[in-house]
């Protein structure tokens, strides 16, 4: 099956009891026994709940994988992936990592033992420095946040395979329209579902998916065990929200790769952080790995101006300001003052993340309308 029609029939089927097309809400928290462990496959909704379930196989078909399990927000996700490890492993991550990425790694996990070193993957031989004996996970995010870098996920795996460490890629940004890190040779996908997956900006979920039978069955032992899981509405709403996604994502690729070239062309904006620019430093690799390069953008202005940026960010109307990304509304933010605020200026601006950095989530609008309202925010 193409991804187009899997992401409107993979993992769902009428209702057996009424033959209604679209999976029912299923809001319940438990099921009736024939007889004492007999029963139709469900017992309790936070092990097992059928609109979770149809939700999870969509997710494994579309991301080209077997498993899928799905949890509360994404750093829930997060959370039941580093609850695999143990005291005194270790994992690599990307330095320019999602800030709740970073916070739950450093602020709750640390305090259990397990040491986690931040490196700049562009450059393999920074993770094959840290690699040692204990490594058990490489964390991987591509594009990042908000610089728009592209780590190469074939090469990380193959260096991964080599000292057998899993690799798991947080594949929010890119979506599985875009790219499928399991068939780049990870192991694990993670998925911030709030953003282009539910697409609406109405839900709060976090997703992995597998393919290896024995990494899956600890997803699902840490899911029930720990209990993060989402309820059946937010599934339903996802659902829905993932029929779409093929169609938004062709919108979001359009309009972004337009409104690249408009900044670009602009003689206020000195830099363009958008993966489909031939001047991008990681553009070949992200033509490599990527279907389409996605409706995300970063962008500096001349003279790196604090003032100029904010009065930007506050004039646009269409371009909302807040932070979160993936609707089909376009967004803006400032990352230095919102999103990136609490790391330290001389840290943030060595990774680019200057005063004047803007960052744009295109949403699926008319995009003369979203150049219009750019161009009269700029002037
Ligand atoms: C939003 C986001 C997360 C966290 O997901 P929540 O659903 O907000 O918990 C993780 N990674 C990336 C790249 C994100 O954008």
């Amino acid at each position: 099956m193409k991804f187009n029609t899997k992401v409107i029939h993979a993992g769902v089927h009428p209702d057996v009891a009424t033959g209604a097309i679209m999976t029912p809400i299923y809001q319940t928290s438990t099921y009736v026994q024939e007889e004492i462990g007999v029963h139709k496959g469900f017992e309790y909704s936070r092990t097992g709940n059928p609109t979770r379930q149809a939700l999870e196989n969509n997710l494994a078909a579309i991301e080209e994988g077997k498993f899928g399990a799905c949890f509360g927000s994404g750093l829930a996700a997060i959370d039941a992936v580093i609850k695999m490890l143990s005291p005194g492993d270790e994992v690599i991550s990307t330095n320019d990592l999602y800030g709740g990425s970073y916070r739950i790694f450093t602020t709750i996990f640390e305090k259990y033992g397990i040491k986690f070193h931040f490196v700049d993957m562009l450059n393999i031989n920074n993770i094959k420095e840290k690699i040692n004996s204990k490594t058990k996970l490489i964390w991987v995010e591509t594009p990042t946040n908000p610089m728009m870098n592209i780590v190469d996920i074939k090469k990380v795996c193959e260096l991964a395979k080599e000292n057998k460490t899993m690799v798991a890629v947080d594949n929010t940004f890119a979506t599985p329209y875009l790219q499928n890190p399991l068939s780049l040779g990870a192991d694990i996908v993670m998925h911030s579902v709030t953003k282009y997956l539910g697409g609406h900006s109405d839900v709060v979920m976090g997703a992995l998916v597998s393919n290896d039978s024995k990494i899956a069955e600890e997803i699902y032992r840490i899911q029930n065990s720990s209990g993060a899981v989402c309820g059946p509405m937010d599934s339903f709403l996802v659902l829905r929200g993932i029929k779409t996604l093929h169609l938004r994502m062709q919108r979001h690729c359009e309009n972004g790769e337009k409104i690249a070239n408009f900044l670009a062309q602009h003689p206020k904006v000195e830099n363009v952080y958008w993966p489909g620019l031939t001047s991008h430093p990681n553009h070949d690799v992200a033509k490599s790995q990527m279907k389409d390069f996605g409706g995300m953008i970063s962008f500096t202005l001349v003279g790196d101006s604090l003032e100029m940026a904010k009065q930007i960010v506050s004039k646009t109307e269409l371009f909302t300001l807040a932070e979160s990304l993936g609707g089909v509304e376009s967004l803006i933010g400032h990352p230095s003052t919102m999103t990136h605020a609490s790391i330290p200026r001389e840290e943030r601006i060595k990774s680019g993340v200057v005063d004047s950095l803007i960052r744009l989530s295109v949403g699926i609008e008319d995009v003369t309308d979203l150049i219009d309202d750019l161009t009269k925010a700029l002037n």
